[in-house]
């Protein structure tokens, strides 16, 4: 995969507006084959639940997003949309049935723990500490 793009956000606000911009894009896209796919890998505290509340905020999603360490999946329905927030960290389920249908949307926390399970193309955003409120945010696709 290669770094398609980088961005450094100040504050967690940046960091939610930049996954809630993205989410708007995905929805506006054709759907594809099989489901979207976004990968967030970081080490504690980098942002990527931050990352997923904007992401479903993009997706219309009202409800809290909740660090799911502790829960395995939650399923959010929008608009004929399945929208699956995952966190690897702890025990890796096998998510790929869920890659079937197109309309499905997976982001994945910690994805980087699960790469048997992840399809060919998906989204996949590194983030990174680069300063006490700054991250760092890279893509690669
Ligand atoms: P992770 O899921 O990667 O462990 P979280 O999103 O749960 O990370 O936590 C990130 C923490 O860092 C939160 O407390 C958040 O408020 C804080 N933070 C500070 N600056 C940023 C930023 N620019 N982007 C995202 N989170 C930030
Ligand atoms: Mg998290």
């Amino acid at each position: 995969m290669k770094e398609v793009l980088k961005a450094i956000t100040k504050n967690p606000e940046e960091t939610k507006k930049f996954a809630r911009v993205l989410a708007e894009e995905i929805v506006k896209t054709k759907p594809g084959k099989g489901a979207v796919v976004i990968g967030l890998e970081g080490e504690l505290g980098a942002g990527k639940t931050t990352f997923a509340k904007g992401f479903a905020r993009g997706l219309g999603i009202k409800e809290e997003m909740k660090s799911p360490t502790f829960i395995l999946m939650r399923v959010f329905r929008k608009k004929n949309r399945n929208f699956f927030h995952i966190d690897a960290y702890r025990d890796q389920l096998d998510f790929r049935e869920f890659l079937k249908s197109n309309k499905n949307i997976l982001l994945v926390e910690w994805s980087n723990k699960v790469k048997k399970f992840l399809p060919k193309n998906y989204f996949l955003f590194k983030l990174r500490h680069a300063g006490s409120d700054r991250r760092e945010i890279k893509l690669y696709a």
